[in-house]
């Protein structure tokens, strides 16, 4: 028998399974060209060229004993000394090789600093709407997942409640910008307040309370917007990074965490990531990938082709009589369901072979998440679906 806790994990897990299973089953009925399915993030944008490149040059390069063997925990260090001048260079930090830890993407990233964190019973705040994940990740080290009620006004982190939930049992806060569901980045002026909340509620508790940012989707941004580099802002932060989206290797399972010498008892973090990666089964991140990325820190997806896919698809919701804030990035749309139950609405988007997954699952219902990284062509023949639904509930008039 599998044991207690897994029970729980396997069945909160089953809604996104029974998604993927449903839309095999539409595509065998009505052929893959005719279902729609919106509900999952990953990346449809190729790879730079550059990578492949990368990968050839490493192969050819670069010494197989080097390229394919076991290395220190935390990461080859001529890597993790690439990533930290590329990172100093751009957000003007002051980082070396010992502040970054190589990860199995940000899912790894976030598993070792939660591991390195977090006692039974601590709580970690997030806001809604967030990566439903977080809740198995905190789960995993048997800590608690608080979370803040969402802003549905403009999808930016409420503050006041924040501030409320802020206890002396507060280990850490996690935030993801810009995020999945919403595709919002929170503001300069939000990451500000934020920051003087957890300084004035550090001093008020006399702890430290971590605040972790998940950006897997930094470099996806539109409309040339800046996303603040959160370590110049608050001092005990810490950066969970992946490239999974920002050069579409989900599968390649690599990222990196960012752990300032700033941070309260940085030394003693860096070394018990350096001990969760190794004891938690990853052992170091993958090899080929850490020296492909190495090569192309300067390189990124081409964001314009998620920005057509952004401008078809929110345009034309809107002009239905879909209700949805603008995306600044990712490559999500969070649309308010046209119905009060998001489950039921999802439903019924179904009958017309378009797959959403319900905001419950990222702890906001009444909402829908379309991911829109898929084709252009599909988003266009999806089109009348959404239009014949929301007529269905008295929107999209023909006149
Ligand atoms: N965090 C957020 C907000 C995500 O959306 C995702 C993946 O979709 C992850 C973390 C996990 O990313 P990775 O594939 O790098 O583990």
């Amino acid at each position: 028998m599998i044991s207690d806790k897994m029970k729980g994990f396997v069945k909160s897990s089953s809604i996104i399974r029974a998604m993927f299973e449903e839309g095999k089953r539409l595509a065998g009925i009505y052929g893959a060209e005719n279902v729609y399915d919106f509900s999952l993030g990953n990346p449809s944008v190729e790879p730079p060229v550059q990578i492949k490149e990368a990968l050839i040059e490493v192969l050819n390069e670069e010494n197989p004993n080097l390229v394919h063997g076991y290395m220190n925990n935390s990461g080859y260090e001529d890597v993790r000394e690439k990533i930290a001048g590329s990172l100093n260079k751009r957000f003007d930090t002051n980082f070396s090789m010992n502040n970054i830890i190589m990860t199995v993407g940000a899912a790894g990233g976030l598993n070792v600093i939660f591991k390195s964190l977090l006692n039974p019973g601590d709580e970690v705040i997030t806001f809604a709407p967030f990566f439903g994940e977080y809740r198995n990740y905190v789960g995993n080290y048997d800590a608690v997942l608080v979370e803040v009620a969402p802003n549905v006004e403009d999808f930016q982190p409420n503050l006041d409640e924040f501030e409320d939930k802020i206890t002396e049992k507060t280990k850490a806060v996690i935030i993801n910008s810009p995020n999945n569901p919403t595709g919002v980045v929170y503001s300069e002026a939000t990451i500000k307040s934020l920051a003087d909340i957890l300084s004035r509620k550090e001093k008020e508790y006399n702890t430290s309370i971590y605040l972790i940012s998940d950006e897997p989707y930094r470099e996806l941004v539109y409309d040339g917007l800046e996303v603040p580099y959160l370590t110049k802002y608050y001092k005990n932060t810490i950066v969970g990074y992946s490239y999974s989206k920002s050069l579409s290797l989900p599968g390649e399972r690599i990222g990196y965490l960012v752990i300032p010498d700033e941070v309260d008892g940085s030394e003693d973090i860096i070394a018990a990531s350096n001990v969760a990666t190794r004891i938690l089964g990853f052992v170091n991140a993958p090899s080929l990938m850490q020296r492909a990325v190495s090569r192309c820190l300067d390189v990124s997806v081409d964001i314009e082709l998620y920005n057509r896919n952004r401008e078809l698809l929110y345009n034309n919701l809107i002009s239905y009589g879909y209700e949805c804030v603008k995306p600044q990035g990712a490559f999500y749309l969070f649309v308010k369901a046209l119905e009060e139950d998001d489950k039921k609405f999802a439903e019924a988007a179904k009958k017309h072979n378009i797959l959403l997954v319900p905001g419950s699952s990222f702890g906001c219902a009444g909402y829908v998440r379309i991911a829109y990284c898929v084709d252009y062509h599909m988003i266009e023949r999806s089109l009348p679906g959404f239009k014949e639904l929301a007529k269905e509930y008295g929107l999209a008039s023909d006149s």
